[in-house]
């Protein structure tokens, strides 16, 4: 059956989905959906997550269940393990539900790079789910119970889509969650994280799938805190970094409900500072994140040639194997992965190499040295999480590619960092979500869960 249903289904049938009995539903009517996978019942689990359902991006494996990153390349391709965020979800008593749309490999902001469908707001159907996590925002914002949704963040795709879809959504420190079993899009910036409908959900998904793991040796072996037990934060210092708030093209609604939950912070205790960093401008932070993570993308897709995953044509029809490979890969991958395939080689091609990638890497070290900076005056930092709220399909379909990176710049300087994001809901503009972002230190996701849950609570008292 048709992948359009992982999302598509959940949005046309709100209704059927609406009530707390979802998780029996799926069982039986539903067991044909695409996005379900045979239910298992009964395993040994701690029960953290008891029978809560979670949803996966298409990009992290599921065992026998398709998993194709958003891409025709990957079409069909059915991995023979669970990721281990898979295997640590379903070890908790999480039930598998589904996986969710996603830009081809991650490549996007919008969910409109999508292979197999292109994935519609629940606030409004003509506009985007944002991206590359669009599926995993949209569907826990279109769901009226609770649910984990697993999304992965390589520049600002759990923000972007938590911000566009009115959820919760933690980008936790890179190397805090095991990417084993992630098709990955940029090693070095990868990050598997979750989206939920409260600051409680995220922290409860993330306390499950974080840890060391021997599978992935970039994994912290630091212990993780309980970070779903929220505790009062006192005497909060919050930085707000200039260049993330005075930006071109912020929409005036965005930085409206900003401002407005900053002087909320500020009434209800919270130490705010407004400082300048001018390495958190849009001009350093973009050029360098898109070489660097175009530079390790075109070195990854090289192993997608139809040979071993996915789609795949008959050898018998060409004459040689670079025939056969080019052929598989000009069918097979969407423009946007095309671009990217061709900017990141010639980024690393020798002779541009020191031009482009050698000094975007140094730009990302200075970068840390500033983030690490200001949390010495800082508990956390906060900036909009998305310049705009989400566009609309056609709009965003018409941008050239410079304008939809142009998006990123309030997400891809922490990302590149590899520092822990929250995104909060933070109110409507034309009637469409918006959200705040808060940034910790390396490791600091208890207080940025905590300060999440201390802006929650204020919100629901006070507007
Ligand atoms: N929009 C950014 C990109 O296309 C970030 C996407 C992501 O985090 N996967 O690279």
């Amino acid at each position: 059956m048709a992948r359009e249903n992982t999302v598509k289904d959940f949005l046309d049938n709100r209704e059927k989905y609406s009530n707390s009995d979802f998780y029996s539903e799926l069982k039986s009517e539903n067991r044909d959906l695409e996005f379900m996978r045979e239910i298992v019942e009964g395993e040994e689990n701690d029960g953290k997550l008891k029978n809560i359902p979670f949803v996966v991006k298409d990009a992290i494996c599921v065992e026998d269940v398709v998993t194709s990153a958003g891409s025709k390349v990957l079409e069909g391709y059915r991995p023979v393990f669970d990721a281990t965020v898979i295997e640590r979800l379903r070890n908790a008593g999480a039930q598998f539900s589904g996986k969710t749309h996603m830009d081809e490999f991650g490549f996007g902001t919008f969910s409109t790079n999508c292979a197999f469908a292109t994935p519609k707001n629940p606030h409004d159907s003509e506009r985007v789910v944002g991206g590359s996590s669009g599926g995993a925002g949209a569907v826990v914002a279109a769901v009226d119970y609770p649910m984990i949704s697993i999304g992965e963040s390589t520049g600002g795709s759990i923000t972007n889509p938590a911000a566009y879809n009115g959820v919760v959504g933690v980008t936790p420190t890179y190397g805090r969650v095991s990417r084993h079993g992630l098709i990955d899009y940029a090693n070095s910036l990868d990050k598997i994280g979750v989206l939920a409908k409260s600051v409680y959900g995220t922290a409860k998904g993330l306390e499950v799938i974080a840890g060391e793991d021997d599978n992935d040796h970039t994994t912290s072996y630091r212990p993780v805190p309980s970070y779903s037990e929220l505790e009062e934060v006192d005497n909060l210092k919050i930085g707000v970094p200039r260049q993330m708030l005075e930006l071109d093209g912020i929409q005036p609604g965005v930085k409206e409900n900003f401002e407005r939950s900053i002087e909320l912070l500020e009434d209800n205790g919270a130490e705010v500072e407004y400082f300048d960093q001018p390495l958190f401008s849009a001009e350093t932070v973009l050029p360098a994140y898109y070489i660097l993570a175009m530079a390790e993308a075109s070195t990854n897709l090289a192993k997608f040639s139809g040979m071993r995953y996915g789609n795949e044509a008959d050898p018998e029809d060409f004459d040689d194997f670079n025939q056969y490979f080019s052929h598989v890969r000009s069918e097979a991958f969407g423009e946007e992965a095309k671009r990217r395939i061709l900017l990141g080689t010639y980024i690393r091609k020798a002779g541009y190499r020191d031009k482009y990638y050698v000094k975007a890497a140094k730009v990302r070290t200075k970068l840390i040295e500033a983030f690490e900076n200001a949390f010495e005056n800082y508990d956390v930092l906060m900036c909009p999480s998305m310049p705009n709220i989400a566009p609309k399909i056609e709009d965003a379909e018409a941008l050239r590619p410079e304008e939809v990176y142009a998006m990123d710049s309030l997400t891809v300087g922490p990302n590149l960092a590899g520092i822990p994001q929250l995104s909060v809901p933070n109110g409507l503009s034309d009637g469409m979500p918006t959200g705040l972002q808060i940034l910790a230190p390396h490791f600091g996701e208890k207080k940025m869960f905590d300060t999440g849950h201390m802006f929650e609570k204020l919100k629901a008292e006070h507007w």
